[in-house]
């Protein structure tokens, strides 16, 4: 628990950061890697020395892998931590060893980037959080002005003028250090003490159902599935529903036991994993977590100069894979308007629009995630399923056809991975255009303000997206003049542009003149220049 607490002013060293991240999770480490990106100093905080923790997260979708595109390293994360041919079906069983109910077929984490090419220079992979962290951490390393407190716990702060003083205790000597950032970002988790100690409540349904998960290693394990394997298996039968998943594709696995209200701490992982995999397979327990699915969302995302992102300002079911992926959304989003801020071209408004446009991501992902898991749990399981002969495949037919029906969205979401859009935003200039469905299973590519801006592949290897830089892109296939230009350099905002020669291409930008923010979503469209400029940037640098 976090107090808060003024400090002494001669108790103050010297020591400001720009920002101070607490929480070096995947979202912390986002957050990290997008500002030193950017050039921005940073000092990261984190209690453990260690923070990898349970394997909580495998599936890093497409947006995500866009971001890590941007900070060089996505292909170091297709082709780590999973094996990259290996194709990531998801399998429906009545035991792993028993009836096959359903599958959905899903390629490869190499394949999946040509699959998608359309649509983005990426597509989403499998990649354990063992594999992601450390990836994450180690682009850092090369960022000179980055500082670690590594093993710090966050004790306490608090805001006085225009800084934040914080009080970190060394958790393996007790010794205790005060330092002063411009901003504080709690990337730290679901028990967010930042969160807390602001008195931020969460909104939602809490504790809907608890579970228990068991980490464990079974060398021998995918041999004997065979052509069987699957990234996931949904284990449905009457005895029990559980989900098995491979962590890294070879020997780590986690088994996932919905206990449905009952408490599942008294279960013993050993019986568990024994019952799910077969009598005589060997395997070796490594961790076991219980965990209870919420569908929250913090009230408010910003308290003067500190603000929440990841799971400290959403907890979801981990049905859909949106946890970590949309925290590192917040971690892009709060990124380029701090750098924005702390270079001096950020208005006012800008840091304020953090949660006008991340909240309802939040809660449109987090909806989404319980209707995966409302799906997963009203699933019947008919007494016959395990029956040979005709009862029996009546009943897993019947069965298999409602899996198909009910359950096939939640890895076919490509509309929550890419289309969501920021409407609303008072930092987007709204054309008028009526706003399009938003169907989780369906991203159509859109300029619409607040959207994602489209791929387009410019050259066998360079995409739209690799063309917008770190600041705003105008890309046009009209013809300029010297007015965006003489207004940009007014603003002081950092600036390209990007002329579109091929017909195709600027189709798909469906207005002759779009302008893009430094994350990749619109900020401004229209046929024909305004007839000034300042306005529209005014508004798109949080300004007006
Ligand atoms: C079974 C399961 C499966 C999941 N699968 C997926 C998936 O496939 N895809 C997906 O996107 N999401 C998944 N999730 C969700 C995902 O794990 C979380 O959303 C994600 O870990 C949140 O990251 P974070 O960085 O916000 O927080 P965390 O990972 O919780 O990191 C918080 C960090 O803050 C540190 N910290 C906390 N307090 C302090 C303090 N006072 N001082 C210093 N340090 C502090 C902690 O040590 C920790 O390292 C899954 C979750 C579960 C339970």
């Amino acid at each position: 628990m976090i107090h808060s607490r003024s400090p002494r002013s001669s108790e103050i060293p010297d020591v400001h950061f720009p920002v101070v991240i607490v929480g070096a999770g995947p979202v912390g480490l986002s957050l990290a890697n997008e500002l030193s990106w950017r050039g921005i100093r940073y000092l990261l905080v984190d209690r453990e020395e260690q923070p990898l923790g349970f394997p909580t997260g495998e599936a890093v979708n497409t947006r995500s892998m866009e971001h890590l595109r941007r900070w060089g390293i996505a292909d170091q994360a297709r082709f780590s931590g999973f094996p990259p041919d290996l194709r990531r079906d998801i399998r429906f069983r009545t035991r792993i060893f028993g009836h096959e109910l359903a599958r959905i077929e899903r390629p490869s984490n190499r394949q999946q980037q040509l699959d998608m090419s359309s649509i983005s220079p990426e597509g989403a992979i499998w990649c354990p959080k063992f594999a992601l962290d450390p990836l994450l951490r180690r682009t850092l390393e090369q960022d000179t002005s980055k500082t670690y407190a590594i093993g710090w716990d966050l004790i306490s702060f608090d805001q006085e003028g225009d800084q934040v003083m914080l009080n970190l205790r060394s958790v393996a000597t007790g010794e205790a250090r005060i330092v002063r950032g411009s901003y504080l970002i709690g990337c730290d988790g679901a028990a967010s003490g930042v969160r807390k100690s602001l008195g931020i409540s969460m909104k939602g349904r809490f504790a809907e159902g608890k579970n228990i998960s068991v980490h464990f290693r079974a060398p021998s394990f995918r041999q004997a599935m065979g052509d069987d394997f699957a990234v996931m298996m949904d284990i449905i039968n009457p005895d029990f529903k559980a989900n098995l998943t491979s962590v890294d594709g070879s020997e780590q696995w986690r088994l996932t036991l919905f206990a449905r209200g009952e408490d599942p701490s008294g279960i013993d992982p050993h019986s568990l994993v024994r019952a799910a995999i077969g009598s005589d397979l060997p395997f070796e327990i490594l961790d076991t977590k219980s965990w209870v699915g919420h569908t929250v969302v913090a009230e408010k995302w910003r308290d003067g100069r500190v603000f929440l992102a990841g799971d400290a300002a959403h907890l979801l079911w981990p049905r859909g894979g949106f946890g970590t992926n949309t925290g590192i959304g917040d971690a892009v989003d709060l990124g380029w308007k701090l750098a924005a801020t702390l270079q001096g071209w950020g208005g006012k408004a800008l840091l304020d629009s953090y949660q006008t446009e991340r909240m309802p991501v939040a809660l449109r992902n987090v909806s989404e995630a319980a209707s995966n898991y409302a799906a997963e749990a009203s699933l019947p399981v008919p007494a016959e399923i395990e029956l040979p002969g005709e009862a029996g495949e009546q009943a897993r037919k019947t069965l298999s056809d409602l899996i198909l029906e009910t359950r096939s969205k939640e890895w076919r979401s490509i509309g929550v991975q890419l289309g969501y859009v920021y409407e609303d935003s008072p930092i987007c200039c709204d054309d008028g255009a009526p706003r399009g469905p938003d169907d989780p299973g369906v991203y159509v590519p859109s300029t619409r303000p607040g959207a994602r801006a489209p791929h387009a592949w410019l050259a066998s290897d360079r995409s739209t997206l690799d063309a917008f830089g770190t600041g705003y892109c105008l890309v046009h296939s009209g013809e300029l003049d010297s007015t965006f230009a003489s207004a940009a350099a007014a603003t002081g905002m950092p600036w390209t542009t990007l002329a579109l020669s091929d017909p195709d291409i600027a189709s798909i930008f469906q207005r002759r003149y779009v302008l893009v923010r430094p994350d990749g979503h619109v900020a401004w469209r229209g046929d024909n220049m305004p007839s000034d400029w300042m306005p529209v940037l005014h508004r798109a640098v949080g300004a007006l």
